[in-house]
């Protein structure tokens, strides 16, 4: 044990940043606190530019190496590192929980395995990426994906391993190397994340992981010349930060930003598996960006769709994440409960009702809320609260639903339910949205693209489309 460790859960966890193969300790620290119990959980490298520097040299300096891996070795060594995530699935649950309070039993039954996934998958797939060659007037085209650099990737604190290894494991795969910073809230798993890399014999340099505060290191990383994309998970603020900076050296980005996803539930609906699907949306507390946050039912079935909603979301349990039977955990800080605390104030002032909720509960635990009589173009129905706040509205006929739908400056998502496959395809058709889920939620399959349209997001990544975000793309044209 060293200063530099701290123990979570029985864990030891380096709280310094991981920069060419090598632990390096900042002189300012910044305190990590679990949103479970308020207690300290370390004292976590605060990076500065100078930090930010030395990580993109050393990126810089592993690219070539990395670069001319064959794609067999590569796929290889992201392989050990997903048997490597798959061997600390308890560790990486337990100190995941402890960081960012998101229950303990979806970490270790849902997000790690799909955490060990994520590596598994963008190795395969590197290894059948190919476009057919073809001709044209006699001249043979052949495409192929030219890794493009080093690569800084921002992540948010909501699923910290989760979103950072949807971006680590394409972009090491593509024979980027890769600047991880990870959100100040949540900053633990990315520093195990680089162990199990060392150890699964990834060369020095192509992983790094930096730690600290976004306005600091983050800054530092997204402004960097030498940097060749920018793949950013967050909120919209930061990104239009990001992109300006961005800007000035042209680098690519990717943009995967906030959402305010519509639920729709038409009068043909299964309405259980509506009410099933609404309530999911408390999941993680209400802290998922794909979350559809407004519940559009149409007015014949929206008294039953309420009763029936109220009575399973009253059996929602909320408390420690630790425990088997908790629904739903703690929101992750002070400022972010403040936040959403605000949004429910003024919409009760507003003249919002709430039909459960409405208001905070002991330490940082928000009760799960519903709210009725909100306009839509108030600041409810709007924004995005990141809480575990719904609004519900009714609409009249398929035309209004559409209106409502998409009448917000977002674009991430939406929900539909409905037994009727052909009004399915209608409304779909007309969404604006990244992902429509029909009768489902949150199914994705990484093969799939992902993401936002308008306010929510710049780009897509899964499968092939990760591929043509994280390299050059070159077409080589030969004489016959
Ligand atoms: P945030 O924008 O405050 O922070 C995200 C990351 O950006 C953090 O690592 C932070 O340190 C960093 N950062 C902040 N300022 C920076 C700067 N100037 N330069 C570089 N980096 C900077 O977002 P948040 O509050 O952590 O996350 C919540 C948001 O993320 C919500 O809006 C949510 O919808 C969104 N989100 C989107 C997706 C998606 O896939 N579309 C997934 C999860 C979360």
């Amino acid at each position: 044990m060293t200063e530099h460790i701290t123990t979570v859960a029985g864990v030891a966890v380096d709280t310094r940043h991981w920069i060419g193969g090598e632990r390096v300790a900042s002189v300012e620290t910044f305190t990590d606190v679990s949103p479970i119990d308020g207690s300290t959980l370390g004292e976590i490298s605060r990076g500065t530019a100078t930090e930010a520097a030395a990580a993109v040299a050393a990126a810089r300096a592993a690219f070539p190496a990395w670069a001319a891996t064959s794609r067999a070795e590569r796929a290889r060594i992201l392989h050990a590192i997903a048997d490597g995530v798959e061997k600390r699935i308890e560790d990486l649950a337990n100190v995941e929980t402890l960081d960012n309070g998101a229950l303990l039993r979806s970490h270790r039954r849902g997000v790690m395995p799909r955490v060990a996934h994520n590596f598994r998958f963008f190795a395969d797939w590197l290894l059948k990426l190919e476009h057919e060659d073809f001709a044209s007037r006699g001249h043979t085209n052949h495409v192929s994906w030219d890794p493009a650099g080093p690569c800084v990737l921002i992540t948010p604190w909501n699923a910290p391993l989760m979103l950072a290894t949807w971006k680590v494991a394409p972009a090491l795969a593509a024979g980027n190397t890769v600047i991880l910073k990870p959100a100040e809230w949540s900053p633990l798993t990315a520093s195990l994340l680089a162990d199990i890399a060392a150890e699964a014999g990834l060369p020095a340099g192509v992983l790094n992981v930096v730690q600290g505060y976004g306005t600091e290191v983050g800054n530092a990383l997204v402004s960097h010349p030498d940097v060749r994309r920018i793949s950013f998970t967050g909120s919209v603020p930061t990104a239009q930060h990001i992109a300006r900076a961005a800007a000035a050296n042209l680098t690519p980005l990717s943009l995967e930003l906030g959402g305010k996803s519509p639920l729709l539930v038409f009068a043909d609906a299964d309405l259980d598996l509506a009410v099933d699907l609404a309530v999911e949306q408390y999941d993680n507390a209400g802290q998922v960006c794909l979350a559809a946050t407004r519940i559009l039912v149409e007015e014949a079935v929206s008294d039953e769709f309420t009763r029936r909603f109220v009575e399973k979301a009253s059996r929602l349990r909320q408390g420690d994440p630790r425990d088997e039977g908790t629904d739903l955990g703690p929101n992750i800080h002070p400022r972010q409960l403040e936040k959403i605390d605000g949004f429910v104030r003024r919409a009760l002032d507003d003249g919002a009702r709430a039909v459960i909720g409405g208001k905070r509960k002991d330490a940082l635990y928000y009760e799960p809320t519903l709210l009725t009589d909100v306009a839509q173009d108030s600041e409810i129905v709007q924004e995005e609260v990141f809480g575990p706040v719904l609004t519900l509205q009714t609409f009249g006929d398929e035309e209004e639903a559409v209106r409502f739908a998409n009448d917000t400056r977002f674009g991430l998502a939406a929900t539909l339910v409905t037994g009727d496959h052909e009004r399915a395809k209608r409304v779909t058709a007309r969404l604006v949205a990244g992902t429509v889920w029909v009768n489902c939620f949150f199914v994705r399959d990484l093969q799939a693209p992902f993401g936002g349209s308008r306010h929510s997001g710049v780009g897509r990544e899964g499968g092939t489309w990760s591929f043509d975000f994280y390299c050059d793309v070159k077409n080589t044209v030969t004489a016959p």
